[in-house]
């Protein structure tokens, strides 16, 4: 039986600003017999903004529908620390709305006992100063994804993790936690938010060491689309962790793969 089908979003649904041709009105048929759902490890934006994202490609989703890396922040602090601890962030407003809404964290400079990493693309000087003094005097390390680079319409950008690269360095710390893709904390939250089994869903993702590692280690169905990172020789010479349950040219034949 299935249940779910969960799309990773850059690379499955779309290119940057770029919507993916067919992948809009394939989920809108899905939506009428299966729950879709989405997952991503980007942390800039909150569930509610990227619910708005996708309104844009004209995808209608929820924000529960939604699984991002900065809610997962928030609920990870959340269920293991409790609600309203002092955090200090390394992030964008997407991240500081989860943390203070879902966890009701209270941000701030000194004194925090989490720092919370995620790509920031006004970082600066200062902001590295503070989170390594809070890292030094003995704040939780958590990080939103240890991706090195994000993707743009031409080559790459610096991630979260190049930026947690060099508090890691200035620290001489690891990250306590990594919240994102390929760790299953994300898409096992998501799924038991939506009381759907593992193996009753699917996961369609564009990178084999990330998206497909993950849904493997999850117990759910993986299925690789070739529009963007991964090509289909990629695949074949992946190890059995990383190894697609199938291989579609684009999400846009996800139900016909699926039966559907
Ligand atoms: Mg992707």
């Amino acid at each position: 039986m299935l249940s779910a089908i969960v799309f990773d979003l850059d690379g499955v649904v779309y290119l940057g600003a770029q919507g993916i041709p067919g992948v809009a009105s394939e989920i809108e048929r899905l939506q009428r017999t299966v729950r879709v759902l989405f997952l991503t490890n980007n942390a800039t934006k909150s569930r509610a903004d990227y619910a708005r994202h996708l309104a844009k490609f004209g995808i209608m989703a929820r924000p529960d529908d939604v699984m991002t890396a900065s809610f997962g922040c928030a609920s990870y602090i959340l269920e293991n620390y409790g609600r309203g601890k002092r955090v200090y962030v390394v992030g964008e407003q997407g991240l500081r709305d989860e943390l203070e809404g879902e966890a009701m964290a209270e941000i701030m400079e000194d004194g925090a006992e989490f720092v919370v990493c995620g790509l920031d693309r006004q970082v600066t000087y200062g902001k590295l100063d503070a989170a390594l003094r809070n890292l030094n005097a003995g704040a939780t390390f958590i990080l939103a994804n240890s991706d090195p680079t994000i993707p743009r319409e031409f080559g790459v950008s610096p991630g979260s993790g190049a930026i947690a690269a060099s508090l890691i360095c200035a620290s001489g710390r690891q990250p306590d936690v990594v919240i994102g893709k390929p760790s299953v904390y994300l898409i096992k939250k998501l799924l038991q938010m939506h009381g759907i089994k593992a193996r009753e869903a699917v996961f369609v993702g564009d990178r084999l060491d990330i998206d497909i590692r993950m849904a493997n280690k999850a117990g759910m169905k993986s299925v690789l689309v070739l529009t963007g990172v991964a090509k289909k020789g990629d695949a074949k010479r992946a190890p059995k962790k990383d190894k697609p349950w199938k291989i579609i040219k684009s999400a846009a034949e996800i139900g016909n793969a699926l039966g559907i």
